[in-house]
């Protein structure tokens, strides 16, 4: 088969780049070596009539009108708002942390543990909060979720946290727009892909002399994995998930996720209860209720690979790959593998968009 642009891989970095070179007028065909497309965002629906997310809660927010726009015209979403809650001594407490329950545990005039400029995760959670706080929800979560104290992890991590002045429980209040495709991730990515050949069930690295590019192969899967790991492994942190339906309660916990940052919770690291997900006068009328357990591990098969490991030493080896990719002719690595890098939904496909553009300017 020849086409202008092979690319591997049908979650949201393939499935909009082959959208845009195919509204372009190019020709494209896009490989999969899972059974569906859609990569991580992808959904199913539960026998007991529940949607849930294959490979972890996705939650979708952006304030970018182009990356809303682009997923209004392939789905219709309905609006939700994630909440979080940290079970922590016996209580639903809020995540990202209140304020008001770092005074009532410390005080009224409380100061972060740490000053100055942070050299790695655990002095930039001290910068932001007490000890006796970083140590009931910060330490732990991150021990059980990356398996190394917090000190060896990198300081930009905290990004993805604050503590919240206003209490304000929700996930992410700063977005312009969040909710949930009404039909699911995957009808939405099958949308996008409606008229672009599809390969399932094809890993490309075994079977790449089956597919021509004139033009260029895009490749979103693992950039060390593609190079036969010739530099050594990158690593990654993933999920073990075990799905379990409870008939006889009509809900499990308060909010769609609860984080359990304690050692004394044992191994699992967070529950989802997907009936939180569906629009209320649905959920209603559903019998029982449907939960995920999710227990951190460190994955070999790339299939497995969910977060980037944040440390030097890993980020080294991702940019000698990212060197070896860049002088490889007619390639394009990209992605949350292909780039070794954590990208919410919204930034996945912001990058697809401005890599299509970049591709088409450069007509090659
Ligand atoms: C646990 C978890 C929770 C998340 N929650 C959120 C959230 O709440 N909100 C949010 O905005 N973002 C969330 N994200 C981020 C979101 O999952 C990513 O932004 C998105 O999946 C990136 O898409 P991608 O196409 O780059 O990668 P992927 O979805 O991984 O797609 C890559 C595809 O390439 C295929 N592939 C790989 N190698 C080959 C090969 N050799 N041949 C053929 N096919 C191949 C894979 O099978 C896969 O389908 C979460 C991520 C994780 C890990």
């Amino acid at each position: 088969m020849q086409v202008d642009y092979v690319i591997i891989g049908s979650g949201l970095t393939g499935a909009v780049i082959a959208r845009l070179l195919v509204d372009a007028g190019r020709s494209v065909v896009v490989v999969e070596r899972r059974g569906h497309v859609g990569g991580n965002i992808h959904d199913q629906v539960h026998p007991c009539g529940i949607r849930y997310h294959t490979y972890g809660p996705h939650y979708f927010r952006t304030s970018d009108e182009e990356v809303w726009a682009l997923v209004n015209r392939f789905a219709e979403f309905y609006p939700f708002e994630a909440v979080v809650k940290c079970y922590i001594d016996g209580v639903y407490e809020n995540w990202p942390i209140a304020a008001s329950y770092i005074r009532q545990t410390v005080g009224l005039h409380w100061e972060p543990e740490f000053r100055g400029k942070p050299s790695n995760f655990e002095e930039a959670a001290l910068s932001m909060m007490p000890r006796v706080i970083y140590e009931k929800f910060v330490k732990p979560y991150n021990e059980k979720q990356w398996g190394v104290p917090p000190c060896q992890l990198a300081a930009d991590l905290c990004r993805r946290f604050d503590v919240r002045e206003d209490d304000d429980p929700r996930l992410t209040p700063q977005a312009k727009y969040q909710g949930l495709p009404l039909h699911g991730y995957t009808a939405m990515i099958e949308a996008m892909l409606a008229d672009i050949p599809v390969v399932l069930h094809c890993d490309w690295l075994k079977y790449r002399h089956s597919f021509l590019a004139s033009k260029m192969y895009i490749f979103t899967g693992p950039i060390d994995e593609l190079f036969g790991y010739r530099y050594g492994r990158l690593k990654y942190r993933a999920q073990r998930r075990e799905l379990e339906y409870l008939s006889d309660v009509p809900w499990r916990q308060p909010v769609v996720q609860v984080n359990y940052p304690q050692h004394a919770s044992g191994p699992q690291l967070r529950t989802i209860e997907w009936k939180h997900l569906l629009p209320s006068h649905y959920a209603q009328r559903i019998q029982g209720t449907l939960i995920t357990r999710e227990t951190p591990f460190t994955p070999e098969d790339p299939n497995q690979y969910e977060y980037p490991f944040p440390d030097e030493e890993n980020r080294r080896l991702y940019e000698r790959y990212r060197e070896l990719a860049e002088k490889t002719p007619n390639l394009l690595v990209c992605g949350r593998l292909g780039e070794y890098r954590y990208y919410d939904m919204d930034h996945a496909i912001g990058r697809a968009m401005a890599l299509a553009r970049q591709l088409l300017r450069s007509s090659c």
